[in-house]
């Protein structure tokens, strides 16, 4: 039983519920009205400061609820910044180059992402007149956007009454309502209704009093990214906890474990003239991830037995930890690189074809479609610059 747990035996006893029969929602054992005031009142207090947050554009709403599939906030901040300096609007968006677009998503990962955000801004610019559409359904009709995307969306930068559900708030409602999690098709439709009837009503956009729902939704996600944690629910501050009937006592289906991989790649660098050059190569365009993204060029793990890494670091990838070994023939100190020559005989062990491999300037890095693997290597070895943006927490 958690410390949290604990605390909340002394609380009052949570509301009685039970379903009426046909009904698809679970009746709540307490009004949606004050469930959303107390919630309301707590994130009005509590809620972080992120960038997207407040901003009356709902182009950056679509941007950053994007980013923030499956991705940490404290990576999107700064990538959101960076993005929007770069690409300002729709516009802007839709004219650019997709090895730009991917450029400035290095490091988000599920690069996907970034192609489809291109396609929709192409699409909205040539048949939208440039416009998104403000409705959730409309907005499903967008390349990459699901149907909690559009909710967040519609919600937020439209105030429509559309609730969302991601995993956050799905483990929300689960411990609210003191129901096991499921995974199908009935449990979810539950669910959905059940968000849903603690939305509150449309609201006309950014109007003095606000936005309702998309105030609610924020809500929603905040507590269960900084409260209703997976593992030990921070219960005694929560604004509704007098509501919950599990109190941080609830079953969770066990996570899929976490793989391991080692690799290595080879940091190969050159003078040319002034200008120093890294090698690297390019991903295959049908690769199942990052296809046609740029990396550092993969080695054998037997070509490199008996030698010293100069750089070890871990990368999680959806459920695989790669073990990173990379191996390079200059010496990097402080910024500055050593002379010697380049040994050969690494270079030749690449196993990559040599149409996929190209030597590229280091002052052209931050413009290239780099993996996340590649720009975190080449920035911890001080080939390339750190942007300066501070980083934030979880979402
Ligand atoms: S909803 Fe609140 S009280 Fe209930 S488990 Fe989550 S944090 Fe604890």
């Amino acid at each position: 039983m958690s410390k949290a747990t604990n605390a909340a035996d002394k609380q009052p006893a949570a509301p009685k519920r039970g379903n009426r029969p046909g009904e698809a929602a679970p009746v709540l054992g307490f009004t949606a009205a004050g469930f959303r005031r107390k919630l309301g009142r707590w994130y009005r207090e509590h809620a972080r400061e992120l960038p997207w947050r407040g901003v009356d554009d709902p182009y950056a709403t679509w941007l950053s609820e994007i980013m923030l599939q499956q991705t940490r906030v404290a990576t999107v901040i700064g990538r959101y910044r960076e993005f929007l300096l770069r690409f300002p609007t729709i516009h802007d968006l839709a004219a650019a180059d997709e090895a730009d677009v991917l450029a400035l998503w290095s490091g988000l990962g599920y690069y996907g992402r970034a192609r489809m955000l291109l396609r929709g801004a192409q699409f909205v610019e040539c048949e939208m007149q440039g416009k998104l559409p403000r409705t959730a359904v409309e907005l499903r009709t967008l390349p990459g956007v699901g149907e909690y995307t559009a909710a967040a969306i519609a919600s937020i930068a439209f105030g429509e009454s559309a609730a969302v559900l991601d995993g956050n708030v799905e483990r929300v409602l689960l411990r609210l309502l003191g129901e096991a999690e499921e995974k199908s098709a009935r449990a979810r439709a539950r669910l959905v209704a059940t968000a849903q009837m603690l939305t509150p009503p449309a609201s006309r956009g950014r109007a003095a009093k606000g936005n309702p729902p998309g105030d609610h939704n924020q809500a929603m996600m905040e507590l269960g990214a900084t409260l209703c944690l997976p593992r030990s629910p921070l219960c005694l501050q929560c604004p509704v906890m007098d509501l919950c009937r599990t109190r941080g006592e609830h079953a969770t289906v066990a996570r899929a474990r976490m793989q391991s991989r080692t690799v290595s790649h080879l940091l190969a660098l050159r003078k040319r003239g002034v200008a120093t050059e890294v090698l690297l190569e390019r991903r295959p365009r049908d690769a199942a991830l990052m296809a046609g993204m740029l990396e550092l060029p993969a080695l054998p793990l037997d070509a490199t037995e008996g030698r010293e890494p100069a750089l070890r670091l871990r990368h999680a990838i959806t459920n695989t930890n790669y073990y990173v070994q990379i191996f390079t023939e200059r010496v990097i100190l402080e910024g500055q690189m050593a002379e010697p020559a380049l040994e050969q005989s690494l270079l030749e062990k690449i196993p990559a074809a040599k149409a996929d491999l190209r030597w590229t300037p280091t002052t052209k890095l931050v413009q290239l479609p780099l993996t996340g693997l590649a720009r975190k290597t080449l920035q911890r070895l001080k080939v390339m610059a750190v942007p300066p943006f501070k980083i934030g927490s979880e979402r």
